[in-house]
């Protein structure tokens, strides 16, 4: 099996080098990474300039690194591989749970091999204060790739999160989508200038069965995604009440 491991947080990222090594179990494996870090840039590509994609061996990895986007990552590494079985990206430092998916370059590397018609699997891992214990997340790790990548291979695209601590079990879940914590916060800089900084607020209610409720109870959460973003009741409804056409 070929396994394409990206991420967000670039290249150098503990994380990427944790879910590198334990993906050499399943198959073989080629790291391609933004050259710095890209968290928070969602599904960017970058269409405006030519990109770079330039070897960097890390350890035992064949690894590049690329002046792009997590997205522009996934693509450059399909075109530069031929047979990519799986697109694996992560493990980010900081969880990528509910609404927050939005912004999620993590998630945006899974989701671009399953724009090109392979299966891809984010995986992050929640931070507090220090940095993820990723040899304490490691055994779950492999679990969840024996899951994913030998025993169940029906799904195209699968959002991952790891607790902070060691993990009760691994749980299916469904994203949370009724909370949002994205918070603005406003300061002043040296000058006197008014400025602004996006603030993530812990969310202080879940529901069951959600991807923060596992997380939050110490399990690890899957939860199955899709592409298709058609609000399927909505469109019956409207098919009904304004025919058009
Ligand atoms: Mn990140």
């Amino acid at each position: 099996m070929r396994i394409l491991v990206a991420n967000d947080d670039g290249i150098y990222s503990p994380g990427i080098a944790a879910l590198a090594e334990v993906a050499t179990k399943f198959g073989e494996v080629r790291v391609v990474a933004p050259d710095v870090e890209r968290s928070s840039a969602g599904h960017s590509i970058t269409a405006m300039r030519p990109l770079s994609y330039r070897r960097t061996p890390i350890g035992n990895y064949e690894a590049y690194r690329v002046d792009g986007t997590p997205a522009d990552c996934v693509a450059l590494g399909i075109f530069n591989w031929e047979k990519v079985d799986v697109v694996l990206s992560g493990i980010n430092l900081g969880s990528n749970l509910g609404n927050s998916i939005w912004h999620s370059g993590t998630l945006a590397a899974a989701k671009q091999a399953t724009l090109l018609g392979l299966r891809g699997i984010a995986l992050s891992s929640t931070v507090t204060i220090d940095e993820p214990n990723f040899d304490l997340l490691k055994p779950s790790l492999e679990e969840v790739l024996t899951l994913l990548l030998t025993e169940n291979k029906d799904y195209c695209l699968v959002n991952v999160n790891f607790p902070d601590e060691k993990p009760k079990g691994l749980r299916w879940t469904r994203q949370s989508v009724r909370h949002y914590d994205g918070k603005i916060a406003t300061g002043e800089d040296p000058f006197g200038r008014k400025h602004f900084w996006f603030n993530v607020v812990p969310v202080e209610e879940t529901e069951e069965g959600t991807d923060r409720w596992a997380v939050e109870q110490g399990y690890v959460s899957l939860t199955p995604l899709r592409l298709d973003l058609t609000n399927e009741k909505e469109l019956t409804a409207a098919l009904v009440r304004y025919p058009l056409g």
